[in-house]
């Protein structure tokens, strides 16, 4: 008989949460540190969602998103998570950029970025603070229609140079493009320039054990391998959801998968309005991701000169349309060193990212589709070769994962990387009005998405949830804290 993996559910919870992504973990997480009884419920066989990882023998543990955050994180997991989450988020202090323009390292926050444009691109000093100060009073109440590009031109008109710099790891980040409304490039600029790059020690699988930990502890029913087929409606509101062949009530859901799966997959058109559903249709999704990860052999090393991050690319001006080719010339490298987790076997990896677009790999045939991928892998390695000397002797494992990948393993349309771009938040917001009782706390551009913003979207969700359950049993207090 298959396992029952909803053995010992009860019938009905204060909140279903469906996903564990990082958002789903800590509406979870917070709602029930305040009482509230939470169901968990994740598809995969692991929680994470995109924070996640795996291993290979030999001792290998490959990250797939744990590159870089702001600093951010720290403050929002020691109020929302644990001290010691919060107190393993250590700074990454070698950033570099290698690209026909220029080659440079950076600790990649204000202090520096202001020395290299002005001793190295030769901007004036106050065109420098006008920028950053302008980026970093950016919100997202703030008008919408400049975009980055506009940004740029009224700070470094015709400095292409620059604009590469300001740029691309932004883009790299999230698939941003320099026509995106000019406050999701700030907000998110900003974020990282206040104080650089950060990482977790420990590595994902040591952060989502502690996670995992802490919501156990709470109190929260987590359920692994249980796909959420729909949520279910009774009278204009949400009734709970069915998963597993099994009915789980609930008043409230909410929705940490993909916006879009989310509205259409889940429940259907004919629940909401249809201004609200056009609306919906019109949310793009985000770019998806090619990635390779290779594992030196543990004999061999890394030396830390090469960084940590990379932002290598071999086009001669910067576009977004370069950035998503399949013919690939911009590559962001992570290297790992022993540190990541210290207490692990001591292992040297790295992992090649590069946006990509879903389409390109979609309609392969299944021959094509593995040659590609050893196409990845081995121009990879060739591109590798000029900042890891004989790196094809050291390396003794390499695999590529797709968009494909990820959307298999996340549920994500498209395998989209950071959700929906940022048109996606309004509907997300929407959802409540159109249905009550549903919430949705999951990647909605780069805002809301990425480790920081996917957490912080939780906590403001954990608390909109949290004031309607009050509403509705009002008398009941709560201990939630305020929104990050
Ligand atoms: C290659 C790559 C590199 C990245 N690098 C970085 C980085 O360096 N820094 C950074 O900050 N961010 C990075 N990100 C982005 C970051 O990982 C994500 O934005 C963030 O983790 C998303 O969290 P989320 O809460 O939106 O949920 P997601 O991670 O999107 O998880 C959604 C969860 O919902 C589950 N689910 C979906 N449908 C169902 C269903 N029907 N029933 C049950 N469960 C369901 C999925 O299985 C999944 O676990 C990267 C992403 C990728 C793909």
């Amino acid at each position: 008989m298959p396992k029952d993996f909803l053995k010992g559910c009860q019938d009905e919870y204060d909140v279903i949460v469906i996903g564990s992504g990082l958002g789903g973990l800590t509406t979870a997480n917070v709602l029930a540190r305040a009482g509230r009884s939470v169901l968990l419920l994740e598809q995969h066989y692991k929680l994470g969602g995109m924070a996640t990882w795996f291993k290979r023998p030999g001792g290998h543990i490959f990250d797939i998103s744990l590159h870089g955050f702001p600093v951010g994180m720290i403050k929002s997991c020691r109020r929302y998570w644990t001290k010691e989450i919060a107190d393993a988020i250590v700074q990454l202090k070698g950033i570099r950029f290698d690209n026909p323009m220029f080659s440079l390292t950076t600790t990649f926050n204000r202090e520096d970025f202001t020395r290299l444009l002005v001793q190295d691109f030769h901007i004036e000093r106050s065109a420098v603070e006008g920028f950053f100060d302008t980026a970093r009073s950016m919100n997202f109440y703030d008008d919408q229609s400049k975009t980055t590009r506009q940004l740029f031109d009224q700070f470094f008109p015709g400095r292409e140079d620059v604009i590469r710099l300001l740029m691309e790891p932004i883009t790299y980040a999230n698939g941003s493009t320099l026509e995106d409304p000019a406050i999701t490039y700030g907000i998110v600029f900003s974020n990282f320039m206040s104080k650089g790059v950060y990482t977790f020690e420990g590595g994902t699988d040591g952060l989502v054990q502690q996670m995992e930990h802490e919501m156990r502890r709470n109190g929260v029913d987590i359920r692994i391998r249980c796909d959420v087929e729909k949520i279910l409606v009774q009278k204009g509101k949400i009734a709970g959801v069915k998963v597993n062949g099994r009915t789980i009530k609930s008043k409230i859901v909410v929705s940490n998968a993909n916006l879009n799966a989310t509205i259409f997959n889940m429940l259907g058109e004919k629940y909401f309005d249809p201004h609200f559903i056009d609306q919906a249709k019109d949310v793009r999704l985000n770019n998806s991701s090619t990635q390779v990860y290779m594992a030196l052999d543990p004999n061999e090393s890394i030396d830390e000169s090469t960084g940590d991050l990379l932002f290598s690319s071999t086009a001669p001006v910067f576009r977004t349309d370069l950035l998503l080719s399949r013919d690939i010339t911009s590559r962001t490298y992570s290297f790992y060193y022993p540190r990541t987790r210290p207490q692990g076997r001591p292992r040297h990896l790295i992992v090649s990212s590069t946006n990509a677009n879903y389409q390109d790999w979609i309609d392969l045939s299944k021959e094509d589709y593995e040659a590609s991928k050893q196409d990845l892998i081995e121009t990879t390695l060739d591109a590798l070769e000029k900042y890891v000397p004989n790196c094809r002797e050291k390396i003794v494992h390499a695999e590529a994962a797709t968009p494909i990948t990820f959307e298999h393993y996340t549920k994500h349309i498209n395998g989209a990387s950071f959700g929906t771009k940022f048109e996606g938040l309004a509907v997300s917001r929407a959802l409540p009005e159109q249905l009550p009782g549903l919430y949705h706390a999951g990647s909605v551009g780069i805002i809301m998405s990425g480790w920081l913003g996917a957490i912080n979207y939780g906590v403001i969700v954990a608390n909109d949830v949290d004031s309607m359950l009050m509403k509705s049993s009002a008398g009941n207090s709560s201990c939630l804290q305020t929104a990050p």
